[in-house]
């Protein structure tokens, strides 16, 4: 498969060129009839053209005009409705087509983490998440306590989903190829998140300021913050913050 557009950079173009990927892909993401699908960035539509014919409803959003033009002009992905624009301003509920939906992506790797939160915004209006991501970024995602991958976007995205690492993508899939690997992740909500909303802004402070610097004792790290009581009952403050669970983490909120 050749692509047919010059890539940019700047919008993180790197387009799927590997028929059995975007098969193994797809056979991941498990498409139904009865679903309803947001595709970020569907670039030229490799993967579009295979999602289309097998979900009920497909969207997808695509910044760069040239694209947006190409897609609309393919005869057989007439049945997609694209939206030009920027994903991270898109509100879910104001999709035209039904919510809940699956969303899917292959999503440009430097804008990885805001999709990620932005996921955690809208996720009264989506069941599952697809995303491809450099697979150092998935692996600090799905990273354990206690190791060098388990860190800050650990914690923070770990308080609101459940990220499991699908598999690993070699640069040779992409036109052009990129640098690193890649990885196929696959993203659930937990039933109820381990942070209140009233309580994030003080939760990503704390653990901000404890993962920047990793190698302090958190009584040092955390000297100018007010702790909760019980965490401070439960967690002895001479740990390093990646010895911390995410729960024990929400715990140290006042
Ligand atoms: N899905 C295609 C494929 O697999 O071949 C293209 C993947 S490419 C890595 C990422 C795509 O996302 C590009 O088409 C790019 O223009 C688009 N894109 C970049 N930033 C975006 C944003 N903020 N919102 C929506 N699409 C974006």
């Amino acid at each position: 498969m050749t692509t047919k557009h010059f890539a940019k950079k700047k919008w993180g173009q790197n387009f799927l060129a590997d028929t059995n990927l975007l098969k193994r892909i797809v056979r991941t993401i498990d498409p139904q009839p009865t679903d309803n699908v947001l595709e970020i960035g569907p670039g030229e539509g490799a993967l579009t053209e295979l999602l289309l014919p097998a979900v009920g409803n497909l969207t997808a959003i695509e910044i760069d005009p040239r694209l947006v033009e190409f897609l609309e002009n393919r005869d057989d992905l007439r049945d997609c409705h694209f939206i030009h624009g920027d994903v991270l301003g898109l509100e879910l509920s104001e999709l035209p087509i039904p919510t809940p939906v699956r969303v899917m992506g292959n999503i440009p790797y430097n804008i990885t983490s805001p999709i990620l939160f932005w996921l955690i915004e809208q996720r009264q209006y989506w069941t599952a998440a697809f995303l491809m991501t450099q697979r150092e970024v998935a692996e600090r995602l799905t990273g354990k306590v206690g190791t060098k991958a388990y860190g800050r976007l650990t914690v923070m995205i770990g308080a609101f989903l459940e990220v499991k690492y699908c598999f690993t993508i070699p640069p040779t899939v992409f036109q052009p190829r990129p640098r690193v690997d890649s990885a196929f992740i696959a993203l659930r909500k937990l039933d109820q998140p381990l942070v209140p909303d009233e309580k994030f802004k003080q939760f990503e402070k704390i653990v901000g300021v404890a993962f920047s610097q990793r190698r302090k004792m958190l009584r040092n790290s955390l000297a100018g913050f007010q702790l909760s009581a019980r965490g401070l009952e439960n967690i002895e403050l001479t740990r390093r913050p990646e010895t911390l669970t995410t729960e024990e983490f929400v715990s140290l909120i006042p």
